[in-house]
């Protein structure tokens, strides 16, 4: 039997990176420095450097990046905001707890809010101010149209970008476009951290420095404090990890993961497979690979583990269908039916940095050779 084929190699990372993990410890147990010091404000240049933003804020996860950003941009209780019922459960949660009424529109044929209902959905309810745009899988939404829209409709925006950091589109960053955007450093992330971790970007000062308030009780200043935050810092050593170890392998990783996405593109052939369709103007950086499946993605799972492949269902349900929402004000535009197309039929294959040629090679064997 081979290896198992991970989502995921954490060993491997850790074995690869541990150089620096250990010096980043050590960096921090030495300085005597372990919260809001030297390490998180030269990670938070360094992500902004590299975001192509003026500047970021660090904080405890992506699910309060989102919040925290929405709160920034002066959204109030009972405000809508619109956003995608296919993605990870945080990016409503964030909206319903800033105060937000979630307003859910459907998915493109890439699994992506599809910009034009948003569009006609904007020009039907004039109350929506607010939008969440979800960069899914790594790829970036036309950046173009989100400009043209925030314009046309004086649109404040969080660009979700927890699964798509350094993604483009014609060659214009994800995160640049909204007045805000969040990133989420968990561990399965592009760029993840080892525990949680996530920030704000944003290039307006006055924005970011309410947010880098929000994210340490509303203060100010020390003992300052002129509106209701939160404690959603991130730690000294999550920002020396990411900053030594983890950033500066970061284009690489990218790479890899775009090599292994080629692999997939031109050799995976199954009739009872498609692939997501693709935009020739988007550079993904393939946080994901999903597959549509037809019949049962279970099935396919099934199949690969059989062969000791791992997979995963990103989402096998939507947002809308949580138990969660029931009871909860929030609205949906017409009836969501790719996104559910997508909930029901979506299965993502391992795509990480630490697979080697022949594990990819393994995937695409067992993909194709799958008879249901
Ligand atoms: C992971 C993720 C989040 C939440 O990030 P956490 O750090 O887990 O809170 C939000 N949105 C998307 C699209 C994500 O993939």
């Amino acid at each position: 039997m081979h290896n198992l084929v991970p989502m995921m190699d954490f060993k491997a990372q850790w074995h690869e990176t541990s150089p620096e993990l250990r010096q980043a410890l050590d960096t921090v147990g030495e300085s005597g420095y372990l919260i809001l010091g030297k390490e998180v404000k030269a990670f938070e240049a360094a992500l902004a450097e590299y975001c192509s933003v003026s500047a970021s804020v660090g904080c405890a996860n992506g699910l309060d990046a989102i919040e925290i950003s929405l709160r920034a941009l002066g959204l109030q209780p009972g405000d809508k905001v619109l956003t995608t019922p296919l993605s990870a459960f945080a990016t409503t949660l964030a909206i319903i707890r800033a105060g937000g009424v979630p307003v859910f529109v459907d998915v493109d044929s890439r699994g992506l809010v599809d910009l034009g209902l948003a569009e006609a959905a904007l020009a039907a309810d004039s109350a929506i101010k607010f939008f969440v745009p979800v960069h899914l899988y790594g790829h970036s939404l036309d950046l173009e149209r989100l400009r043209a829209l925030k314009k046309k409709f004086q649109l404040k925006i969080v660009e979700d970008c927890a699964q798509a950091i350094g993604a483009s589109w014609r060659g214009v960053p994800v995160g640049t476009v909204g007045q805000l955007a969040a990133l989420s450093f968990y561990p399965t992330k592009n760029l993840g951290c080892m525990g949680d971790g996530g920030a704000v970007l944003g290039s307006d000062t006055a924005l970011i420095s309410q947010a880098a308030a929000l994210r340490d009780y509303g203060q100010t200043a020390k003992y300052v404090h002129d509106i209701i935050g939160m404690n959603s810092r991130l730690d000294e050593l999550q920002a020396a990890i990411l900053r030594r170890a983890f950033l500066p392998r970061l284009k690489s990783v990218t790479a890899r993961r775009r090599q292994i996405a080629q692999v997939y593109l031109e050799n995976i052939k199954n009739s009872r497979i498609s692939l997501s369709s693709l935009a020739s103007d988007c550079e993904s950086v393939w946080h994901l690979f999903p597959l549509l499946v037809q019949g049962s993605p279970e099935a396919l799972a099934a199949h690969l583990s059989n062969l000791n492949i791992a997979s995963g269902r990103h989402y096998p349900g939507l947002i809308t269908e949580q138990k969660a929402l029931q009871g909860l004000h929030h609205e949906c535009v017409g009836q969501l039916e790719r996104a559910t197309i997508f909930a029901r039929t979506e299965l993502s294959i391992p795509l990480h940095p630490y697979m080697d040629d022949s594990q990819v090679a393994r995937v695409v064997d067992a993909v194709n050779s799958w008879k249901p």
